[in-house]
């Protein structure tokens, strides 16, 4: 599977009916640590042909071992996988952290939610029950759940093994046989996961992974005209594409998308538990996290206090290589450095207050992409920094009067993944619950990313479907129904 190439640097290949293989057409991608800069491996740079490969192969899976295996042994193969990605927690763990830049402790927390994704769709895979359907005298009426058949997997860089962890999982349990396309900056868990699962027991075919440019690989699997449903997680102008692709061969797509999620403080909240909250939800993953906080909303009479204590909080915080673990590593690459900072400049020449700053520690490599974690104060709500997906630990604070403003900020932006209410107050907590518009609503907590068994999705343009929880498992199904006249 993995070859050192001339450089020393270790060579993956495609994974492709259980086979490792180079892309058709021979090229490699090198992946960099965004902790230093340095090399640390080749990818395989894959092409239509070889996306075309994996589509066959998996179809072929459909009609071999993995399609003839039953609900529970497809469940009890789950388990095996799962509980062989935690024996590898070490190696999944440093590798992601050297990949994606995520300290170490949030690198072995994913791979322990990977492991937990495989062991909830294992132990759900043979609960998917249809019904019993009444119609006319004479006629027995069943509906069944089906898979799709080849489901194509598009996975970000910012948690490539919880979120392969949460569609993947969903898939298989179902029964569909999948070709999975990592992001090109950082994919190395994926591609060793692949390994994990093939020595567990999975059938060739089951799970193939084909690395690449997204504009290569990612558009050849959304137009193919054999994949029978898209799972998408990504940012909004990919998923549109994705979407318009599939939609020449109407094809079901499930799109996890953006979002600029607030978290909103009343004045009789329980300020000390929610401030560790409001600050971690804005900075964990160095603020790549689609479900980040990233506008902090507060009632006028206990603004300034929420400043002050996000503030002391803003003041330990510090950056540094993913491998020692400090409170963020840096962002994934130089690239997104550069969005990042391109956004800090424009509030600086739009003369937005910054209210506190974090740290880049003393020996963070300079050839690192750190950012300084940022809380910016007082932000107009029609401001850009408040408007759009920063992607990076930048959040912005503003007050608001009432309950019915904070309503209106709340949802005045394009996305609506998740929100979080602090409220002591039960009844503004139900009305708050209901008026905001999300996917997710989190009272006196917040889970960036969190709960593995809580279905998860947007609104607006934060996507549609739902993955996570038992509802995923309806996603990667199609129901059929079945008509019986016995007399
Ligand atoms: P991106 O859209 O650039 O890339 C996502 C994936 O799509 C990658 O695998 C990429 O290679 C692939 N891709 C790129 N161009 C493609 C094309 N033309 N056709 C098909 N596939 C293509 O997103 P990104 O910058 O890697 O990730 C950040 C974005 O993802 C943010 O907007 C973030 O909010 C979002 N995200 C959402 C969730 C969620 O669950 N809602 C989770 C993580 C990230």
């Amino acid at each position: 599977m993995v070859s050192e190439a001339e450089n020393g640097l270790r060579h993956y290949g495609n994974f492709i009916s259980g086979i490792w293989q180079d892309a058709e057409q021979g090229e490699t991608l090198t992946l960099k640590n965004p902790s230093d800069g340095s090399e640390l491996a080749l990818i395989a740079r894959g092409t239509a042909a070889d996306i075309d490969l994996a589509v066959k192969a998996a179809r072929a899976a459909l009609s071999g071992a993995w399609g003839g295996m039953s609900a529970t042994g497809r469940g009890r193969l789950l388990h095996k996988i799962s509980e062989a990605v935690l024996r590898e927690i070490d190696l999944l763990s440093v590798l992601e952290a050297r990949d994606v830049g995520k300290p170490l402790t949030q690198a072995r927390a994913d791979v322990v939610a990977l492991a937990r994704y495989l062991e909830f769709y294992g132990a759900a895979a043979d609960k998917v029950h249809g019904e019993t359907l009444p119609y006319q005298n004479g006629f027995t009426v069943l509906s069944v759940y089906e898979p799709h058949g080849v489901t194509g997997h598009i996975i970000p860089w910012n948690y490539p093994m919880q979120i392969l962890g949460r569609s993947l999982g969903a898939a298989l349990a179902m029964g569909n046989a999948a070709v999975v396309k990592p992001a090109e900056e950082a994919c190395l868990t994926i591609l060793e996961f692949a390994r994990i699962a093939q020595q567990a027991g999975l059938p060739d075919g089951a799970l193939n992974v084909v690395t690449g440019l997204g504009a290569e690989v990612g558009a050849a699997l959304s137009s193919h005209p054999d994949v029978n449903h898209i799972s998408f997680t990504g940012s909004l102008r990919t998923g549109q594409a994705v979407q318009a692709a599939a939609a020449q061969n109407a094809v079901p797509v499930t799109l996890e998308l953006g979002g600029k999620s607030p978290q909103i403080v009343f004045a009789d909240a329980d300020i000390e538990r929610a401030v560790p909250f409001l600050v971690n939800a804005g900075i964990q993953n160095a603020g790549q996290t689609c479900s980040a906080s990233s506008r902090i909303l507060v009632q006028r009479a206990v603004y300034e206090q929420v400043i002050a204590a996000m503030s002391a909080h803003y003041r330990t915080l510090t950056a540094g290589n993913a491998e020692t673990d400090l409170s963020l590593g840096p962002v994934v690459s130089e690239r997104q450095k550069a969005i990042v900072e391109n956004y800090l400049q424009l509030a600086q020449q739009d003369g937005l207050k910054i209210a506190a700053q974090g740290e880049i520690a003393g020996d963070a490599p300079q050839s690192g992409a750190y950012v300084r974690p940022t809380l910016l104060r007082d932000v107009p709500p029609q401001h850009r920094l408040a408007q759009e997906e920063i992607f990076g630990p930048v959040q912005v604070i503003m007050p608001f009067d009432t309950e019915e403003e904070a309503v209106r900020l709340a949802n005045g932006t394009a996305y609506g993944l998740v929100c979080g209410v602090w409220t002591r107050d039960g009844a503004l907590q139900l009305r708050m619950a209901h008026a905001v518009q999300a996917g997710q609503v989190f009272i006196n907590n917040y889970g960036a990313g969190g709960g593995i068994e809580l279905p998860f999705g947007g609104v607006k343009r934060s996507g549609h479907g739902r993955e996570k929880g038992f509802e995923a498992l309806y996603g990667f199904a199609t129901l059929k129904t079945i008509s019986v006249y016995h007399g």
